[in-house]
């Protein structure tokens, strides 16, 4: 079983706050800090440039992605971490596209992050080969599966609602037409048991500042099949990837694996931060933590349909059918976050209407739920959002 006060006691969480936002950026972990204090002062500060040897650096792109591995399901060696999650959604489609060059369309749907369908318009425009980017509604994708469809691009768990595919079905289906599948785990990884190599994905992505917890700026993740990685093009083909990147040979060559997807030199300040995160990851079942989630999730639909019906549940009621946040529509919505934040209830908005609560079992427990409850009914039932200063825009929602 997995101890949830021990684990929510090596975050660093500030007082009076109720953080219902770990789905946008996780919490810091306490260690976090140290860990990349120690990286500064006694790696950079005393080793400089033979940390790349001494310290490891140059093998953790690998290294952690094995321990990211294991929270996805992934065989070992195929997570590869580094660049942003965009940067990794683009090279992912560019080589399952690659994959089936015969076929013009890339699949996905009106519920992916916007970031990914602008990467696929922009890999389009790169390869200037007649590709279509073709945008369903969520509950549309089973049936536009076809012949034509070269990738099959969907996020897992909806940003917005939370709504969440069923992601073997959809591989299932989406090889039967003949396509390949490349699965976005922003909003998984951390949040859900994911099993990639059970559901014969070809490729995933994911981010590690959401759920995963490894702050600011920490870089993202991507996987391949085994059966692909030593086929697969590379569209940035940077030196990293590169089958003796010390050769420092003029013509480019890919490595021999997974490895190949890396591009550049990794961010080692980030991935100190993210190693001493994925930390905690070695004390949870990712089971427990599902049980909880959807356990915590319910008890809040419970608690604010009960104390707002001005407010609409925008996600699905069924937990099964929910990632790990649950999101309620309300016109206002802006203006309610801005004084819920005002007093303590972090959450975020999304336009155009929706009010959104991460659910991150490892930090968030029975009495924030409960005490969330309460603010959000008492600014809710009183209308203290409608205040003018509650109504200005900020640059980040
Ligand atoms: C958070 C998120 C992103 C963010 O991409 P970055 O390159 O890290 O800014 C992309 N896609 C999805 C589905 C997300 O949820």
């Amino acid at each position: 079983m997995t101890d949830f006060a021990a684990i929510k006691a090596m975050f660093h969480l500030p007082e009076g706050m109720i953080y219902l936002d770990g789905n946008s950026l996780g919490a810091l972990p306490k260690a976090a800090g140290d860990a990349v204090a120690n990286t500064v002062t006694d790696q950079w500060g005393e080793m400089l440039i033979t940390g790349w040897n001494k310290a490891g650096w140059m093998a953790m792109p690998m290294q952690i992605g094995d321990r990211i591995g294991k929270l996805i399901g992934a065989e070992p060696g195929h997570v590869v971490v580094g660049d942003t999650l965009s940067v990794k959604v683009y090279q992912a489609l560019a080589a399952g596209l690659d994959m089936r060059p015969d076929r013009k369309v890339i699949l996905s749907d009106s519920g992916n992050f916007p970031t990914d369908l602008y990467m696929a318009e922009g890999l389009i425009r790169a390869l200037d080969k007649g590709h279509e980017l073709r945008v369903v509604p969520p509950g549309e994708v089973a049936q536009a599966i076809d012949k034509d469809v070269a990738v099959l691009m969907l996020t897992e768990v909806d940003y917005r609602t939370g709504r969440r595919h069923d992601m073997p079905d959809l591989t299932r289906r989406a090889h039967a037409a003949g396509a390949v599948t490349l699965w976005d785990l922003a909003h998984s990884a951390g949040a859900l048991p994911v099993d990639l190599a059970a559901a014969k994905a070809d490729f995933a992505v994911g981010c590690t500042y959401k759920y995963l917890n490894g702050g600011p700026g920490a870089p993202a993740f991507i996987y391949v099949a085994p059966r692909h990685a030593g086929q697969i093009s590379t569209v940035l083909s940077g030196w990293q990837g590169h089958e003796a990147p010390f050769a420092f040979d003029l013509d480019y060559r890919p490595n021999a694996g997974a490895e190949r997807l890396r591009v550049g030199t990794p961010p080692i300040l980030q991935m100190a931060a993210l190693s001493a995160a994925l930390d905690i990851w070695d004390k949870v079942d990712m089971w427990d933590l599902r049980r909880r989630s959807m356990a915590l999730s319910d008890m809040f639909i419970a608690g604010i349909e009960a104390a707002c019906p001005m407010l609409r549940l925008a996600s699905p009621r069924d937990a099964q059918a929910r990632g790990s946040q649950v999101s309620f529509a309300f016109d206002e919505g802006y203006a309610a976050m801005q004084a819920l934040i005002a007093r303590g209830v972090i959450g975020d908005f999304r336009a155009p209407d929706i009010m959104r609560f991460g659910i991150t079992p490892l930090y968030i427990d029975e009495g924030d739920v409960q005490g969330a409850i309460d603010i959000i009914a008492d600014v809710m039932t009183n209308r203290l959002w409608d205040r003018p200063e509650y109504k200005i825009r900020a640059a980040v929602t």
